[in-house]
């Protein structure tokens, strides 16, 4: 297999430490609101990594934290005026829910940071005692000069680094690139008790011991997004660095963006769509299908014609395998050449940095198979299993039995009341309408009368 590493910018073919097994860390959310549809970009990506192991025969071991402390959290819940705990869990309970909604698989584990703060205390009291980290005033940094390796994973080099807008201006740090690894406590801000006085950890530090808790000094593969090569990840490095002398990860991969209007969509632009919003409308398969329809680390366009167009093309997946009457056949099967073709080139597919667009390419391919009549039924049926066999793979299928078309249908029933509406106001029964329009209203479906008909909309 072959995985591109970021930390050496090339594809590298892909060996475990101990054969047969995948150690994997993927940063989770930052719990402050409920996560947006760039975000499961990357949540989705990293579970179809994990899927891809395993059915490769990999005994993966799959990590994904939960940031729980992180100024941002701090500064909503005071805005809010919610205890920042309450705050916080709620947004992770939130968080679990969403995931489950677009159909990911649990990880092995989601540790939260604030369930680890006496292993960050200790990593970073070991920093300090190392000579690798400074405190100044109840604030401590890691001293990047220190470490003549910093900025090898991004390419970022402390000479260039300037203080300015990038690098906010900040006279306690000894050098640009310093980060804080503990941050002194303003009063009214949640606190954690810490030999250098109240305060909490950085952001840095959490993911460098929750990653090195449940998978050893080294493990396989660190991943997230993009935005998180530099200072993110950069910096979990620095500090694996300083103690052990060894990487934190062999492979370093990270997804592309999700954009939107060409730039980045993020929780600080304010350019969002929450995943929770999206899953109103749309269903997890076809955002599933949307995202892995691209390679992971292109960039990818938020655009609703094509999560529609993904509608589809699950749709017509469904639809073949409701021909062949999938549910009634048995699971075993004994692919002929040109399934075991086709499979190959799935598996060739993926096995190049995860090329989910070529293996899309070939459930169509086997898709075709199955409506193709012309062929002997039990050959339809041997393929109808491929596509699912494969398909569940990337996470697809995976609850056949249930109406997952429902967004759809909800879709339909709407445009069904909507007609009704009209009937009543064709017969002036405005009452009736009326009624209508504010009973969808209370269901969060507004309807806007227009010049050539009604449309309607999610509310915001
Ligand atoms: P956050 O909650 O901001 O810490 O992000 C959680 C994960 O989502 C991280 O792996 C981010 O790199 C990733 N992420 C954030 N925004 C986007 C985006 N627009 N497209 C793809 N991945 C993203
Ligand atoms: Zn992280």
């Amino acid at each position: 297999m072959l995985i591109y590493n970021t930390a050496t910018h090339k594809k590298e073919t892909f060996v475990p430490i101990e054969a047969g097994k995948v150690k994997l860390y993927a940063c989770g959310p930052t719990v402050y609101d409920f996560f947006h549809i760039g975000n499961a970009r990357a949540f989705l990506f990293f579970d179809v990594m994990r899927r891809y192991f395993e059915y490769r025969g990999y005994d993966v071991t799959y990590v994904q934290n939960i940031t729980d402390i992180e100024d941002k959290i701090i500064a909503r819940s005071i805005e809010e005026g919610i205890p920042y705990d309450q705050f916080a869990s709620h947004y992770a309970d939130a968080f679990l829910q969403d995931s489950k909604a677009l159909g990911i698989k649990p990880p092995h584990h989601q540790p939260r940071a604030t369930e680890f703060m006496a292993e960050i205390i200790a990593l970073i009291e070991e920093l300090i005692k190392r000579g690798y980290a400074y405190e100044v005033e109840g604030d401590v940094y890691f001293d990047t000069s220190k470490l003549p390796e910093y900025g090898s994973l991004s390419g970022k080099r402390i000479e260039d680094q300037k203080v300015g807008a990038r690098v906010a201006e900040n006279l306690l740090k000894r050098n640009p690139t310093d980060f804080t690894l503990w941050k002194r406590s303003k009063p009214g801000e949640p606190v954690w008790q810490s030999p250098w006085g109240e305060g909490r950890p950085g952001w840095h530090s959490e993911c460098v011991v929750m990653s090195q808790h449940y998978l050893g000094e080294t493990f396989d593969i660190h991943g997230g997004g993009v935005d998180l090569v530099f200072p993110h990840h950069e910096n979990e490095l620095a500090q694996a660095r300083a103690i052990s002398g060894k990487p934190l990860a062999n492979y370093w991969v990270h997804n592309g963006f999700l954009n939107i209007e060409g730039e980045k969509m993020s929780k600080s632009l304010d350019n969002f769509f929450t995943a929770r919003d999206i899953l109103r409308q749309h269903s997890a398969e076809a955002i599933r299908f949307f995202f892995l329809s691209k390679h992971y680390r292109s960039p990818i366009d938020f655009n609703r014609e094509i999560i529609e167009e993904s509608e589809r093309a699950v749709g017509n997946f469904r639809q073949s395998l409701k021909e062949i009457d999938f549910l009634s056949l048995d699971e075993s099967f004994e692919p002929n050449d040109q399934l075991q073709k086709l499979e190959a080139e799935f598996q060739a597919g993926m096995d190049d940095d995860f090329n989910s667009a070529k293996a899309i390419a070939v459930l169509f391919e086997i898709n075709s198979l199955i409506r193709n009549r012309q062929l002997p039924t039990p050959e339809r049926q041997n393929a109808a299993k491929m596509l699912v066999k494969l398909g569940r793979v990337l996470g697809f299928f995976q609850n056949l039995e249930a109406a997952e078309e429902l967004p759809d249908q909800s879709k339909q029933l709407i445009e069904l009341i909507i007609k009704y509406r009209a009937q009543a106001r064709a017969d002036k029964n405005w009452a009736l309408s009326d009624l209508i329009r504010a009973d969808l209203a209370a269901l969060g479906i507004e309807l806007k009368d227009t010049a050539t008909g009604v449309e309607w909309s999610y509310k915001e």
